[in-house]
């Protein structure tokens, strides 16, 4: 529990940028979860270094219990081991996919898509149904890199420099059929 005396600070803070509870109890909760999102920042912090410090001695990477994490290029839940090195952590079947050079590192820590997309995240973010983008695909439109195992379709940026004006040309043919 954080000190009455700490919760008046807090209390001074908030008011001062405008934020005001009527129950005095609510500064107190507000302390103590500040309190934990920033021991949890910690941790994580933490962990961060410790994989950090650990791919010094194995610059290849390591494999880790993927506890549910999601992998950032499939976007699937990792039941089982993952594989943690530069590029971050990621599934096996991706890993396998990047060890064989199918896909490159960069698409492992493209949070924002700059670089790639793939097909699942065109799905999720472009509202393109699957079938529209295996048609692209089949009619050289788009140029795919497929994930062996799971199927997954990436699509990088220099390889398809202009995919929003391919699906958008699409939409425009597909209009009225
Ligand atoms: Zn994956």
């Amino acid at each position: 529990m954080v000190p009455d005396d700490r919760v008046l600070e807090l209390k001074k803070i908030l008011n001062k940028q405008g934020v005001k509870y009527d129950d005095e109890a609510t500064y107190s909760e507000v302390a103590n979860e500040l309190v934990d999102f920033y021991a949890m920042l910690a941790e994580w912090e933490d962990e961060e270094q410790q994989l950090k410090d650990r791919l010094k001695e194995s610059p290849k990477g390591f494999a880790l219990s993927g506890e549910g994490r999601n992998c950032p290029l499939c976007r699937d839940y990792i039941t089982e081991d993952m594989w943690y090195d530069k590029w971050g952590q990621k599934c096996m079947t991706c890993q396998k996919a990047l060890d064989k050079k199918i896909v490159p590192g960069y698409c492992f820590d493209d949070y924002k898509n700059e670089k790639h997309i793939t097909d699942r995240t065109m799905k999720l973010q472009l509202g393109v149904r699957a079938a529209v983008i295996r048609k692209l695909v089949r009619q050289g439109k788009l140029k795919a890199r497929v994930v062996p195992g799971s199927g997954v379709l990436v699509f990088l940026k220099k390889e398809n420099p202009n995919i929003t004006g391919v699906i958008e040309a699409d939409r425009q043919t597909s209009k009225g059929c």
